[in-house]
This record gives structure tokens, sequence and C-alpha cells, in this order.
């Protein structure tokens, strides 16, 4: 975080951590936006938590936080300001409201929503215990309330395959993310099936199956493929290649090394391969490169989240002086979803 409440400075400081990654004519435009969104954030008595994925500039300018959603989760369960600013989707803020019931909770952008978070509804999952029945449900945090509020537990792709491991028992119901539930079931040695969406079809009893899944998928990293991999090492030899869990368990396989956004950061920061390339939302792999300019990360990648990428300064700007959008979601709702997300916490 960048704490200048001056325009200038701001500029200075930006520029020393930015240049060569965000155009010099954007950082003086956007140092403006954060100079004066550090000065509000004192006076509102805010915190803003942002997401790996955020835009650079924003990502090392007002953030009093950075990380994946579940170090985000656990910073907005410590906080004792009065407003949280969610620098990320909505699923996220909603988390941090879940967590945070009785604090005011902003996302700038209304539009900031999720593939995934979107494939599945309450009433789904309902369906689904209707149909495997005692069978505990695993959400993944990139669903809505109303999804964590009919769940067992949350889980996020930093400790999906420990929580798990956690239930002891022999059938899980893992949702929403296809990917995610097959890169699990591979971790945990457990199998997997996935029911059709149409509940009319009925399942054969006798079927060996463990993790029950759901066709989930984010649609940013379901457009990696093991032909862009065998591409790169074409061309780079030497790479080494760090794809998220939400990216098929074939790039997995074809990839050096999987996890979370942190993991990925922690492996970077960690080894000194000759170059490495993120199969991830192509913002982070901007915001390692200025974090690590020692280290040489290849730029191929042009995947953006539309989600993640309504976030920006000036809508983080407006949403701290006109306090929007807030989040609300229903008392009965929340206290449910509460039981998922903490269950989840305590596990770490
Ligand atoms: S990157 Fe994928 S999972 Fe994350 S918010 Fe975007 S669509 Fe959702």
């Amino acid at each position: 975080m960048i704490a200048e409440t001056d325009p200038q400075k701001m500029y200075r400081a930006m520029q020393a951590k930015l240049a060569g990654v965000v155009p010099d004519f954007e950082l003086k435009i956007k140092s403006e936006f954060a100079a004066e969104i550090n000065r509000l954030k004192v006076e509102k008595n805010a915190v803003i938590l942002g997401h790996n994925y955020m835009e650079p500039a924003l990502f090392h300018s007002i953030p009093d936080f950075v990380g994946d959603s579940l170090e985000l989760a656990r910073r907005a369960a410590q906080t004792d300001k009065d407003v949280i600013v969610f620098c990320g989707v909505k699923f996220m803020a909603e988390t941090a409201k879940i967590l945070n019931p009785r604090k005011t909770v902003l996302l700038p952008s209304e539009k900031a929503g999720c593939s995934l978070a979107e494939s599945i509804t309450a009433e789904d999952v309902r369906e689904l215990r209707r149909r495997f029945p005692g069978v505990p449900v695993v959400t993944y945090v990139n669903t809505y309330a109303d999804v964590k509020a009919e769940s067992d537990i949350c889980c996020t792709s930093g400790n999906a395959a420990a929580v798990v491991e956690s239930l002891k028992t022999d059938t899980v119901i893992f949702i929403p993310d296809e990917y995610l539930a097959r890169n699990v079931a591979k971790a945990t040695g457990k199998h997997i099936i996935f029911p059709t969406a149409d509940p009319r079809k009925k399942f054969e009893d006798d079927l060996d199956y463990q993790m029950i899944g759901w066709p989930g998928r984010c649609e940013v990293h379901d457009k990696f493929t093991v032909e862009d991999i065998v591409a790169v090492r074409k061309q780079f030899p030497d790479v080494t290649i760090l794809a998220h869990p939400e990216c098929s368990p074939e790039v997995v396989a074809a990839s050096d090394f999987s996890g979370s956004t942190t993991a990925m950061i922690r492996h970077v920061e960690n080894t000194s391969a000759a170059r490495y390339l993120l199969l991830t939302e192509c913002a982070m792999g901007d915001n390692v490169a200025a974090a690590n300019p020692d280290k040489e990360m290849l730029r191929l990648c042009s995947v953006r989240c539309p989600h993640m990428n309504q976030i920006t300064l000036e809508d983080t700007l407006e949403s701290l002086r006109k306090n929007q959008y807030v989040i609300d979601i229903p008392e009965e709702i929340l206290k449910r979803a509460a039981r998922s997300v903490e269950r989840m916490i305590a596990i770490g």
C-alpha cells in the first residue's frame, strides 16, 4: 500500500513501483484518484481489500491488504474499521459482509459478478441434497451467499483438499467448479461423478462415487489449453509454468506447479527459475512482475476477467464518495452462510 494523499508524491511512488508495467500517462491520472481515495479512506474510517486480480495501478496503490479470497476473508474477519471497500467481485464482498454483519461493505461496481458464482443456485443445492441425502456439501467460496447458506462448509482453491479431507466421509458433494473438483479428486485420491443438470435422470445405485461435482467453470481459467503450454515451451524451453487449480486437470498436469494465487506468488518469490508464466487472470502476472523486478515473467497473457476488470480506481473513489454499492444480505441467509464460512476459516 502507498499511504500518500498528495497526488505528486503518490505519482512518484507509483512510478517507482510500476514504471515499465503501467504507461506513464496512465500513472499520472491514476495517482490523482489514488491520493484522493487515501484521503477519503481515513475520513470514513474504511479499510480497502484488494484481490490479486486487480489491475496493477490499483493493486499497488490503495489496498490496505491484498491477497486471495481466503486471505481477504481472514482480513475482513479481523478488521475494526467501520467500512470495508472490497476491490474484488460480488461473492468476495458478500463473504466480507457474512463475516462482518454489522459493518458497511461496499463493492465499487455492480457489474463485478463471476461465471462460477452464477453457475449454481440455492435451489440447485437443495435438489442435490434431495438426491444425495446425508452427503455433506463443500462449496467453493466463488458462490453467492444463498448458495453458501445451503452448504455445510466452504473452501477456497488454497484449502479445498484439506476441507474435503477434514470431513472424514466417503462421499462429498463438491460445487460448483468442475475443474477444481477434478483437481481436488486427484489430490485426495477420490473418484468423481457429475450429476446431470436434468433432475429427471436418475443415478445407478451401485455407482462407485466419492465426490459429486457440478458443471460450473471459471470463464477465465477455462481459456488456457495444453496446446498453449506446448507452444510456450517450444519457444521458451526453460520456462516454469504455474497454473491455477480452476484450470482443467490436463492443463494442471502439463504445468510445473499448481496452487492458489497466493501459492503461485510464493512459488515465484521462493524459487529462481529462468522465467515464469502464470496461467491465471493476466493482471496478476503484471502485479507479480512489478513486485519481483529481478524475476523474468513472460507477459504472453491477454485473458482478463471481465468481472474483476470492472473494478477501477475511478469506481473505488465514487464508491467511497457516494457510499455505493452497499452489500445487503437477508439476516436468515447471512447466519446460515456464516456457519459454512467460519467452519472453513477454522480449518485454515
Ligand atoms: S477469474 Fe473466474 S472465478 Fe474469478 S471472478 Fe473471474 S470468472 Fe469468477
